[in-house]
């Protein structure tokens, strides 16, 4: 895969969008289940990431990784900004300046990895970890863009019966079941935007 500068810039713009343009819907999914901020969390996350370009797309892509989750953890308060960010700068370490496929499917696993030791977290608790690892997986096993989108949606979707045992939501035990986990909504509306911005 070779981006350039602008395709860097459309991607960070892309991943931005998504999450600024919901928000709201993020703030009341945390409502629901935390308190209430994951949606402002994420906006001034990227809202910063934002105000550093177009100079972070002008880096190499692995840099350019490391700047988003250098910003993220810095900007972004409570548990979502340095999983989140984590998870960039694992990217941004673990990506060559030209990844091929195999290169990305290494580097997001390595990601993911991060996330999981940061969060000292597994899948099955509620978290973005049931969104990320699954649609890994589908991408480990070769599905394009309108698969790991579709992938992405179904295990956001099966967090809503799920126990959370991570995170704030685990301190409502119980009445943690019957909604959707926030981070497992941002972190499928990322992966839709990404899906979308490398072109399908
Ligand atoms: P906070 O819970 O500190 O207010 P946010 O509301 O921004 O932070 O983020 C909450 C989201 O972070 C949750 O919906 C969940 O997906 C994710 N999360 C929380 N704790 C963990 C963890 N230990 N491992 C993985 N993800 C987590
Ligand atoms: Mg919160
Ligand atoms: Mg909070």
């Amino acid at each position: 895969m070779t981006m350039d500068q602008a395709g860097r810039e459309q991607l960070v713009r892309a991943l931005a969008a998504a999450v600024i343009d919901h928000a709201e819907e993020l703030t009341r999914l945390d409502q629901a289940i935390g308190d209430g901020d994951h949606g402002l969390n994420m906006k001034r996350g990227f809202e910063a990431v934002l105000a550093d370009l177009p100079a972070t797309a002008a880096k190499p892509l692995p840099d350019m990784m490391k700047a988003i989750g250098m910003t993220m953890v810095m900007k972004v308060g409570g548990a979502s900004g340095p999983l989140v960010g984590t998870f960039f700068l694992e990217l941004g370490k673990a990506l060559p300046g030209e990844p091929a496929r195999a290169d990305l499917v290494a580097a997001t696993a390595k990601a993911i990895a991060g996330v999981r030791a940061r969060g000292k977290s597994e899948t099955g608790q509620k978290t973005m970890l049931d969104v990320l690892v699954p649609v890994q997986a589908a991408f480990a096993a070769g599905g394009d863009g309108a698969a790991l989108k579709a992938e992405a949606a179904r295990a956001a979707e099966a967090t809503v019966p799920m126990l959370a045992t991570r995170g704030r939501a685990s301190f409502l035990g119980e009445r943690s079941i019957g909604h959707m986990d926030p981070g497992a909504r941002s972190s499928q509306l990322m992966i839709a935007a990404a899906a979308d911005a490398l072109g399908g």
